[in-house]
């Protein structure tokens, strides 16, 4: 390697500003460097070998390295890298379309490219303000949305996934959705059963609709599982009760399934475990097997067709991005879903998931400051309490999440906490042995940082 690890570590201080990251305190300590990867792990620049336990931020899907894609992205360089979908088309981008039709739920038949999940949620909003707007129901411009909800950082995705913490100094352009209260809040703020908290989220729902249904433009949601809230579990009867009452007042249905899609939950969009039919579907990070920036808005015929219209009119939608429909990026995506159907990876997550189950009951459960486990698939959140039978949360400055990271990462594995949860997400080709370990050393390392302090 051309450059030694201390040079990087210093030009990474010197030069670079991490996201979602205090720099005072990165700048206290040397950075990991990640040279390479292989499989389920992840190399630095020092040769040390680390399992990949959050996927590389949830996107990793066949592992790191994996011929298959490397080959399709070597051959679409050979041909060329990057043309523009504005006024003409390409060849990955457009077999991409017809696939990502194919597979995703009859209610969305086009495909709006981008290349994040933050665009994918703000072209999905554009879309419903203009279709509103179109079909002469300018009043429909409100958004509901989940609490804690998250959907991207740009300015329109966090008005549906505010909160204070975070977003304070954006509020006087921002316009926060009406939020309802989802069913883990009321299971783990107030102690209800799973049952009770259901049908506690659905009259939250049904009451804020009645309150604003006729202004709203969308109701958007993360089906099953709020990832970055912290893995808030959904159980299974919410996402088609906020269908059914979507439908009630005639507004349309986001489902952001940037972090569930691709496998993740067991299926290959978490809407088929519940046969519920969005008008619109966010797809980000798995879409290219973790490889490349690209993201895809699913779009219902019924709304693609209120924009046709002569171009004197100017009701085209008028967004776009560079690379939007990028040549390669699209390659790599249509290469990851002819894996799906080989590897058969939605027989082995559902494998897998069930094996974690296990695991965590046996190594997590019984710890002591454990107060919750959660998972759907191969997306799982354990968070950590101070006092298991009060649910006292641990105080933010304690950084017991950072503790526990930083023991597992001694122990050659890398995951990463929101909060006091910590989250396993590994790449959905983790062999049986791989975790294994992954649990192992996370029980371990939550047992070490929570007994330390
Ligand atoms: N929606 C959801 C549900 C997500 O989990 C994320 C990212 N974690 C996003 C949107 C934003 O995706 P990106 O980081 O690619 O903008």
């Amino acid at each position: 390697m051309p450059f030694s690890t201390r040079d990087l570590v210093d030009w990474d201080h010197r030069y670079l500003w991490h996201p979602f990251t205090q720099m005072q305190e990165w700048l206290a300590e040397p950075p990991l460097v990640i040279e390479s990867g292989e499989g389920n792990y992840l190399i630095d620049t020092d040769g040390n070998r680390y399992l990949d336990g959050v996927s590389s931020l949830w996107c990793n899907v066949h592992g790191h390295r994996k011929r298959e894609l490397d080959d399709a992205l070597k051959a679409q360089c050979d041909r060329i890298a990057h043309s523009t979908m504005l006024g003409l088309a390409n060849v990955p981008a457009t077999v991409l379309a017809k696939r990502l039709v194919e597979i995703t739920p009859d209610s969305v038949q086009r495909v709006f490219y981008s290349d994040a999940g933050a665009t994918a949620v703000e072209i999905a909003l554009k879309l419903a303000l203009q279709y509103w707007s179109l079909r002469g129901e300018e009043q429909r411009t409100r958004f509901v949305s989940l609490s804690e909800a998250y959907h991207g950082d740009t300015l329109g995705a966090v008005g549906v996934g505010y909160s204070d913490a975070f977003h304070r100094f954006y509020r006087p352009v921002l316009r926060p959705s009406r939020q309802i209260r989802p069913p883990h809040y009321f299971r783990w703020i107030e102690g209800q059963t799973s049952e009770q908290a259901l049908r506690s989220a659905i009259a939250d729902a049904e009451q804020v609709l009645d309150a604003c249904g006729g202004v709203t433009a969308a109701i958007i949601v993360e089906p099953l599982m709020q990832g970055a809230a912290g893995m808030w579990a959904q159980p299974p009867g919410y996402l088609p009760a906020i269908a059914d009452l979507a439908r009630r007042h005639g507004t349309l249905l986001i489902c952001d399934e940037v972090a569930t899609g691709f496998g993740r939950t067991g299926e290959m969009f978490a809407v088929q475990h519940e046969g519920v039919q969005p008008d619109m579907m966010c797809l980000g990070k798995g879409i290219t097997g973790g490889y490349l920036p690209l993201a895809a808005t699913m779009i219902s015929e019924e709304i693609f067709d209120r924009f046709l219209a002569p171009h004197d009119r100017f009701e085209a939608f008028f967004h776009g991005h560079t690379y939007t429909g990028n040549p390669l990026a699209s390659a790599v995506a249509v290469a990851n879903l002819e894996l799906f159907d080989s590897e058969k990876v939605l027989d082995r997550v559902r494998q897998r998931a069930g094996q974690l189950t296990a695991l965590l009951r046996e190594y997590c459960q019984p710890l002591p400051h454990v107060g919750d486990i959660r998972q759907w698939g191969l997306m799982a959140g354990i968070e950590l309490v101070r006092d298991r039978e009060r649910r006292t949360a641990y105080d933010p400055a304690e950084r017991i999440g950072l503790h526990v990271i930083r023991e597992a990462r001694r122990h050659g594995v890398i995951i990463r906490p929101l909060g006091n949860v910590i989250i396993l997400m590994p790449p959905l080709s983790i062999t049986e042995d791989e975790l294994d370990t992954l649990a192992r050393v996370t029980a371990a390392a939550i047992e070490f940082a929570t007994a330390s302090r």
